[in-house]
């Protein structure tokens, strides 16, 4: 199954969900949506009121806040895929607790396998965490990181720019960073998988990795 189709089933559980207690609350789950074949992935918080209402991510003004950080870089929504940490509205836009968290997750985990995006772009402390448990924010922000085989880019959650002016600056001059760390993250991931092809399907006239130059430069003794 391509990414697409694998992106649409969870949707459709994700709409019919009943792991936690948040789905009683819920109008519209807001499953996450954007280009299925993008490299670039957005996790966010939980939905709130306007995007319960809609089912659709990011689209109250903390989104719209969202939409000018990506036109300030040149792209648009389509460009990426936008998901959140929970699925469904936490009563009055609380935090979502960690049980909440813990159900959800598997959804998150087959969106992310289904995209393999060279980077995650974390947006708040509920994401940041899933990746990167013991980070601070307000160190991290706008540094790509390595969380294990991902990389993330860790910024401020958009609404707490609209709560606190200075950091609408800090997101503006935050994301002006990601493009070239995208670049970074595809670089790195195409170094890891050439590090790991096996000597036979690689060019022999071409060795791509030190072990493999001192291995070719062996050969040549015997
Ligand atoms: N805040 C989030 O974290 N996610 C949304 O989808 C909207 C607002």
């Amino acid at each position: 199954m391509g990414a697409e189709a694998l992106l649409g089933a969870v949707a459709a559980e994700v709409r019919g969900c009943t792991r936690c207690p948040l789905y009683a609350g819920r109008t519209h789950a807001v499953p996450g949506e954007g280009n299925p074949l993008s490299d670039v992935m957005l996790v966010g918080e939980g939905p709130g009121a306007r995007e319960d209402a809609t089912g659709r991510p990011f689209v109250g003004p903390a989104g719209q806040l969202l939409d000018e950080l990506l036109r300030s870089i040149g792209w648009v929504r389509a460009d990426v895929f936008i998901a959140n940490v929970v699925k469904c509205r936490p009563p009055a836009n609380r935090d979502p607790d960690p049980a909440e968290i813990f159900a959800c997750a598997p959804f998150l985990d087959r969106q992310e396998a289904a995209l393999d995006p060279a980077i995650i772009v974390t947006l708040g402390r509920h994401s940041l965490h899933r990746y990167l448990p013991d980070a601070r924010i307000g160190t991290v922000h706008g540094r790509l990181r390595r969380a294990g085989s991902r990389f993330i880019f860790p910024m401020y959650h958009p609404a707490a720019a609209l709560h606190q002016s200075s950091l609408r600056e800090t997101l503006f001059n935050d994301i002006r960073g990601l493009p070239a760390a995208l670049v970074s993250a595809r670089e790195a991931i195409e170094a890891d998988r050439a590090e790991r092809l096996p000597a036979a399907t690689l060019d022999p006239a071409q060795p791509a990795s030190a072990a493999e130059v001192d291995e070719a430069e062996q050969m040549t003794l015997f």
